[in-house]
């Protein structure tokens, strides 16, 4: 039978049809008056994306270039840092931080879980110049609990600087940048804005840029005042991946279009479809008798499931790869083989939730001699997705009444 590939990784992501479109069409100098215009647009765009009236920048990097702007850009040799971490990319802060000269306290959770607050107020000092973590560990799929966090360090009063990594928290989560005090929020763009990858943006709140002119830490490339003084004109330092910023400007387009033309509304849509997808596919799995790896506090970008004790994770990877066509993500670290992990940021609609729970239904089946009814899987997806979509829809009605 045929097999379409379908990506189902937690970036890169599907890729938005009008983005690729945009991005053939991009023949472009980086230095002209059309990029220049392009630039500003989009800038503009990712302010609303991001949800922020601070400045937006983008990077020509993957995701880990903006975490290392945002560990160079803000500290000096030997300052004091906190970081959360419970999974591979809060040991992707610790292992920047450390190579950079900082010194990190560390508050700890478990793989799969989320941080205790009291434990993160305790370990705060005034002297930590920032505090890193994810707003969504994608190796585990757990969510952090940003809000909490950003509540914590000002009621501390202090000069500590809350720095996100949203690489898969934008686009998945709501964000109250300017309300929390966020100081510095970190997207890319092979997650929810469903383009390649090559860029990552960042916000930078005016106490972050005050903090970055007393840092001392080395720093060339990723000169983030630097990118500023340029950016804001719509040029750059360097040469931009010139059709990753059109793709970029033909997705946030597109996330307009969901919302009626306005993309914060089209943004929170992003997120609504996230969140049901992700609440679907835990639902469907759960049914199957999968465990949920971070039950407790599941992010909406990705949803990771365990397999059944004496399974190996890589054995359902890769039939879903060679019986459906299904590209998922194995564990990263000592959770590979344990866990496998499927997406919904970005380019995601039901009708992939469905077909995924479809699919595993064959694989726990014949794989993993589950006992399977098939259409289980399915129907407590589709379950969530009727409740959901009514309550979406007495949501939507509701704003259109406020409106008139
Ligand atoms: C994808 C991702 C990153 C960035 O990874 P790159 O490979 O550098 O783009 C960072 N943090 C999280 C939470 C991610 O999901």
């Amino acid at each position: 039978m045929i097999h379409k590939t379908r990506l189902y990784t937690p970036g890169p992501t599907p890729l938005l049809p009008a983005a690729q479109f945009a991005m053939a069409a991009a023949d472009m100098h980086h230095r002209t008056p059309e990029f220049r215009a392009l630039l500003l647009k989009v800038l503009a765009q990712l302010k609303v994306f991001v949800g922020t009236q601070n400045e937006v920048l983008v990077l020509a990097s993957s995701g880990t270039g903006a975490m290392e702007s945002a560990v160079t850009n803000l500290t000096s040799p030997g300052d004091k840092v906190l970081i959360l971490s419970a999974g591979k990319f809060g040991e992707r802060w610790e292992g920047i931080a450390k190579t950079y000269g900082c010194q990190g306290d560390v508050v700890r959770a478990p793989y799969g879980e989320t941080f205790d607050l009291d434990e993160v107020r305790a370990t705060l000092k005034p002297e930590h110049k920032a505090l890193y973590m994810q707003a969504t560990d994608t190796s585990t799929t757990a969510r952090h609990d940003v809000e909490g966090v950003a509540k914590l360090l000002k009621e501390a009063g202090g000069e500590t600087l809350l720095v996100v990594d949203g690489i898969t928290g934008l686009g998945t989560t709501h964000f109250d940048v300017d309300g929390w005090g966020v100081d510095v929020l970190i997207g890319g763009s092979q997650k929810a804005v469903m383009i390649p990858p090559g860029m990552a943006y960042l916000s930078v709140s005016e106490r972050a840029w005050a903090a970055m002119e007393k840092a001392k830490t080395a720093r060339f490339y990723f000169d983030l005042r630097r990118e500023r003084k340029n950016q804001v004109k719509g040029e750059s330092a360097f040469t931009l991946p010139v059709a990753l910023v059109a793709g970029l400007g033909g997705a946030l387009d597109y996330i307009a279009a969901q919302g009626g033309g306005d993309l914060e509304k089209g943004r929170e849509a992003l997120i609504d479809n996230a969140e049901v997808n992700a609440a679907a596919t835990r639902a469907g799995l759960v049914a199957l008798g999968f465990t949920l790896f971070a039950a407790k506090s599941p992010a909406a970008a990705a949803t990771a499931v365990s397999v059944p004790a004496g399974m190996n994770s890589g054995d359902v990877i890769k039939g879903l790869k060679a019986r459906f066509g299904i590209v998922a993500a194995n564990g990263q670290g000592e959770m590979m083989g344990r866990i496998f992990r499927v997406a919904h940021l970005g380019f995601f609609d039901y009708l992939d939730t469905v077909a995924l729970l479809g699919a595993m239904e064959h694989i726990a089946k014949d794989m993993l001699g589950l006992p399977v009814r098939y259409g289980e899987a399915v129907a407590a997806g589709q379950q969530v997705y009727a409740e959901a979509s009514s309550q979406l829809s007495a949501l939507s009605s509701q704003l259109l009444a406020a409106k008139s």
